[in-house]
């Protein structure tokens, strides 16, 4: 295997698909699986692809979808509102998409009218997370009342995403108004909604065991985070049942010698346009490991050695400190690492980290 790398343990990964969807379905929440966190790295996609309850394949870039396995019986759900500029290619390879502004209904509805599609579009309502999603209620309601003659477009949902950037927690209350939309939809209009996407891991905590804390018109969530790191996301805890450790990222060590924790000479900029600050630790064992910026940020990993201390790292370098645990490395020695989700997207977007399925 070659260094950097990462592994994924398949059986632990399968153990998580099948727990979480499983529980979800007894649940009557239908599943999307978000691809995106992975950059829908295919010999894992084929994995979700083997899960039967799992009902959608999401990703938010239609790249991803776009590579999707050929034979893929799942439908596909593009998460990010669509480009103007990729509706062709939106309509032709997204079965959904879910989206937040007319004009790119439109767009969509004259690329179905070319391409002989109806294409099916979740609309997003922000409820306060303030990412993606309608705001006024009127605003929906314009919309609406447009989308529901298009020839071409099926509105299949209506949707909300959290804790995405407000880092706002969903609720029963937030929910609800999820639900008090599509009672109006129908009461207007005699449209009956089939789907409510109530969001995304954040939503997890709500489906309790007696679920009295999810309203049972949500039937969507988008998992994305949970099945890969076994956290909810609403208060990062782990979640009983499922592993927390798929995913091992394996670092080799370049240089180790002992040096001074504190620079000699003048102080000016890092590579990085930043003054660092340092602590003078005395004389220390560094190793530098062959890892940097272009394949992770080196703040959203830990050692697994707990006695290691990551310093810093630069573009292809992180440097460590091997003070407490000197005997047990040399150059050459691998040093492994848990993953967060920013540091799990990173290292799939690298090309420089190799993956391997163990
Ligand atoms: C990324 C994303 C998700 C998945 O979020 P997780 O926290 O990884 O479960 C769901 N919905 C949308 C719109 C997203 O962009």
């Amino acid at each position: 295997m070659q260094n950097p790398r990462v592994t994924i343990d398949q059986k632990k990964l399968e153990d998580n698909l099948s727990y979480l969807t499983y529980y979800c379905q007894e649940k009557g929440i239908q599943v999307a699986a978000v691809t995106k966190v992975i950059n829908a790295y295919p010999g894992i996609v084929s994995i979700y692809d083997g899960i039967e309850a799992i009902k959608y394949l999401a990703d938010s870039r239609i790249e991803n979808i776009e590579n999707y396995p050929v034979n893929s019986k799942k439908e596909t759900l593009l998460l990010r509102t669509p480009m103007l500029s990729e509706a062709d290619r939106v309509v032709k390879s997204a079965d959904i998409s879910l989206n937040s502004e007319i004009k790119t209904v439109r767009k969509l509805n004259e690329q179905g009218q070319i391409q002989s599609k109806i294409h099916k579009i979740i609309l997003m309502i922000d409820f306060g997370d303030l990412r993606e999603g309608i705001f006024e209620e009127r605003e929906f309601f314009e919309y609406l009342s447009e989308i529901k003659d298009m020839p071409h477009i099926e509105l299949y949902g209506l949707g909300t995403n959290l804790t995405c950037y407000g880092a706002i927690i969903p609720t029963y209350e937030i929910l609800g108004k999820l639900v008090s939309y599509k009672q109006k939809v129908k009461a207007l209009y005699d449209i009956d909604v089939p789907i409510l996407s109530g969001g995304n891991s954040s939503s997890l905590y709500l489906l309790d065991s007696d679920n009295t804390t999810l309203d049972p018109d949500i039937n969507m969530l988008r998992i994305g985070e949970a099945f890969v790191l076994g956290v909810e996301t609403a208060f990062a805890e782990p979640i009983p049942h499922m592993h927390q450790d798929v995913f091992t990222l394996y670092g080799e060590i370049v240089e180790y010698r002992d040096k001074p924790s504190y620079p000699i000479g003048e102080v000016g900029q890092n590579a990085f346009g930043e003054k660092p600050y340092f602590e003078d630790k005395g004389t220390m064992r560094r190793g530098i490991i062959a890892l940097g910026k272009q394949d992770v940020n080196h703040s959203a990993i830990v050692p697994v050695d707990s006695r290691l201390e990551i310093i810093g790292s630069s573009s292809d370098h992180m440097i460590i400190d091997f003070t407490l645990a000197s005997e047990d490395y040399e150059l050459g020695s691998e040093v492994a690492f848990q993953l967060e989700y920013g540091s799990l997207l990173s290292v799939f977007t690298s090309k420089y980290v190799n993956k391997y399925i163990i």
